[in-house]
């Protein structure tokens, strides 16, 4: 589904990621851990075109994507969330979650104002769409509070909503269940856990080790910008190198 071939990024000459590849098989959930700092988000930024990529190639379903804008990734079916939220606060949560398919058909300012019926059809299919992702999430009930007064773990499915509504052949979750309690991140987890069983491709960055062991195929492991690990769960927790990776910067920080 994903192919990314010695993907590199520098920052004013520093470099945030290394000659990465590695591939996101269909259908799949890959797992993308590594310590703080370790390129996770920037690698997520790069695929879809939020930053560009300094060397390297990246292959969506055998096209190459590489210096693509962000706007023609998301067409070609890659969606994504932010690990720092991206929602329009004034907006109410129903419209936030439509942003998600405005790459669909969504109805110009011009042509809802003809209000064609045509178009008025069409307006509610969508609003149906959105309506039934939040339901997933059990936000329905939110759909017209302005975004900005949900609590964080609200705004954090939100976004998940947005995300998934325009039923992407990728999802790119740059972590989602961080922040959230307990009981929020178990009801996230087994929303992922349906997606992957209805066939999504998903590429996932978490931290919370627990919930990638029980619902990733496959894990990569990102250290200072290299990836030092592939594998399944079992066999990347094994690994003298994660290990490492991971206790070096705890003594680092401790
Ligand atoms: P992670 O998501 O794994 O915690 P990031 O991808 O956010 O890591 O960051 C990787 C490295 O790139 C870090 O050293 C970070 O300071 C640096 N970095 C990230 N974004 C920028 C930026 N816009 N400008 C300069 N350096 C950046
Ligand atoms: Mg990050």
């Amino acid at each position: 589904m994903l192919q990314l071939d010695s993907l590199s990024k520098n920052f004013g000459g520093l470099p945030a990621l290394s000659q990465v590849s590695f591939t996101v098989p269909e259908a799949k959930l890959t797992a993308l851990i590594g310590p703080n700092g370790a390129g996770k988000s920037t690698l997520i930024h790069c695929i879809t075109g939020v930053l560009p990529s300094s060397d390297g190639s990246i292959f969506f379903k055998d096209q190459e994507i590489t210096g693509l804008s962000a706007h023609q990734i998301s067409q070609l079916g890659i969606s994504r969330t932010f690990q720092n939220l991206r929602l329009f606060p004034r907006l109410d949560v129903l419209n936030n979650v439509l942003t998600g398919l405005t790459n669909q058909g969504g109805t110009s300012m011009l042509m809802a104002m003809l209000r064609l019926p045509y178009l008025r059809h069409r307006e509610r299919q969508l609003k149906l769409k959105a309506l039934e992702a939040l339901d997933r999430f059990e936000l329905g009930e939110k759909a017209s509070w302005p975004a900005e007064v949900l609590a964080y773990g609200d705004k954090k499915r939100v976004e998940l909503a947005r995300a998934i509504v325009g039923k992407p052949d990728l999802l790119l979750l740059d972590e989602p269940v961080a922040g959230l309690n307990s009981q929020e991140t178990a009801a996230v987890g087994e929303q992922l856990k349906m997606l992957r069983r209805k066939g999504h491709t998903i590429l996932l960055v978490e931290h919370d080790m627990e919930l990638v062991m029980d619902i990733a195929d496959q894990v990569v492991v990102l250290d200072s910008g290299r990836c030092i690990a592939i594998g399944t769960p079992e066999e990347v927790r094994k690994n003298p190198l994660v290990l490492e990776a991971y206790l070096g910067k705890m003594e680092a920080t401790a």
